[in-house]
């Protein structure tokens, strides 16, 4: 085992850190104003203005192709990517919900003409799109999903409701879940649906979340109209009744690697010694600040081989869930031990109780951690289901 970064690596990480410290300077001078969350409508703006940003520069998405705006970048590199864009402070990735869940599935089952349209305007932050699968009554479980698309002459109309939809009230384009086949149950006759959200009869309505940021939304969707000949093609993505396949494949990149990389915690984790040296090295808390460090580094280290695997043709499944559950639990405890360190500070709003507000809701979004623990006692450990 070699656990060294290549010369090239290291040269990457120069390259990487030195743009990174110059243009997020450049970024936080022209918003004076302060950089308000992703999840609001103005700081939504100013996080389009980063996103373009990374575009032009070809940082946005480096491990795509080229013809799509990456760097044609190793997943070694984007790993590096990731490690030094939280080191330096770079802020949340509200293009996420497209850049890292849904194109991984364009790549691996879109048609030509879905992915030389969609990919290259995703990444240049042209379009915005949101993940619509939740609904008022299928949360955890996905299957008993009601929203419908009914093939009619030229195309398909939607009807059905969508909830806790992350930043749908800004998006463009809704990646979403609908049964096709109507006498169908569960996993079977769904498919998902590319859904540009303009449409007549489709209705998006924003509300906020418990710390009082907008981002979420409730789509309505009444008799709305989708054609079979959008500007990508059709609006099926896999074919016709695969959704749930496809939603899986989707998944798996939401639980895993690419949603929340190593980078970010050992990003956390780093700060979170910093305070405490800060807070006059507390001995009391020495202990929990080492713990959640440790842990950082274990995700990063497990990283290690997860990208290995993956190199090597070993893509994780069920595993996966196993991933989401660290991660999540992860944050939480980051965020815990800081606001710990802080005490009665720790009332005032600043980075930490914000982080630590959204860490809560880890465990809950990306399929529950109780979901998650299921999945890996029975399809990673085997065991059976009572
Ligand atoms: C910050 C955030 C962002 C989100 N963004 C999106 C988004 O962009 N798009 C989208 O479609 N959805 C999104 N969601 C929704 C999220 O996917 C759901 O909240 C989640 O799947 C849980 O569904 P539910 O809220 O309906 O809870 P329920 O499914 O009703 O679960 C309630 C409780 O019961 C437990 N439970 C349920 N079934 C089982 C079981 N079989 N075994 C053990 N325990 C069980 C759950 O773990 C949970 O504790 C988001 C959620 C959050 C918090």
């Amino acid at each position: 085992m070699d656990l060294r970064w290549s010369t090239d690596e290291e040269q990457f990480r120069t390259e990487v850190r030195a743009w990174l410290g110059e243009q997020l300077a450049a970024w936080r001078a022209r918003h004076p104003e302060g950089i308000r969350s992703g999840d609001t409508a103005e700081g939504f703006e100013q996080h389009l203005d980063w996103e373009r940003t990374l575009f032009e520069d070809r940082w946005a998405v480096v491990s795509w192709p080229e013809a799509y705006g990456g760097r044609d970048a190793s997943l070694w590199q984007w790993l590096i990517f990731e490690e030094e864009y939280y080191a330096a402070g770079g802020p949340q990735r509200v293009t996420q919900n497209g850049i890292f869940l849904l194109a991984p599935s364009i790549f691996e089952f879109g048609t030509q003409e879905q992915q030389d349209h969609i990919l290259p305007r995703m990444a240049a932050g042209q379009d915005l799109w949101c993940q619509g699968w939740s609904e008022p009554n299928a949360g955890s479980d996905l299957a008993g999903l009601k929203s419908r698309a009914t093939k009619v002459d030229g195309g398909w109309r939607l009807n059905g409701q969508k909830t806790w939809t992350t930043r749908g009230a800004f998006c463009t384009h809704l990646f979403g879940l609908f049964r096709t086949e109507p006498d169908s149950e569960r996993h079977k006759g769904l498919s998902y649906l590319l859904v540009p959200l303009d449409l007549d009869g489709i209705t998006v309505r924003g509300f906020a979340r418990l710390d009082g940021d907008e981002g979420f939304a409730e789509v309505f969707f009444e008799d709305a109209f989708v054609p079979d000949e959008l500007a990508y093609g059709t609006p099926v993505l896999g074919g016709e009744g695969t959704g749930w396949s496809v939603a899986m494949a989707t998944t798996s990149s939401e639980r895993g690697l690419t949603l929340r990389s190593p980078g970010r915690f050992m990003a956390a984790a780093d700060r979170l010694v910093e305070l405490w040296k800060e807070r006059g090295r507390p001995a009391r808390l020495r202990d929990r600040v080492i713990e959640a460090w440790m842990k950082a580094e274990a995700y990063r280290v497990q990283t290690l081989q997860t990208v290995t695997n993956t190199v090597e043709g070993r893509p994780a499944g069920a595993e996966t869930s196993l991933v989401k559950i660290w991660w999540s639990e992860l944050d939480v405890e980051l965020h815990e031990v800081a606001l710990d360190l802080l005490g009665t500070d720790a009332e005032l709003e600043g980075p930490w109780s914000k982080g630590w507000q959204f860490a809560l809701s880890g465990p809950i979004y990306a399929g529950t951690n109780e979901v998650q623990r299921n999945i890996a006692a029975e399809r990673v450990l085997g065991l059976p289901r009572r």
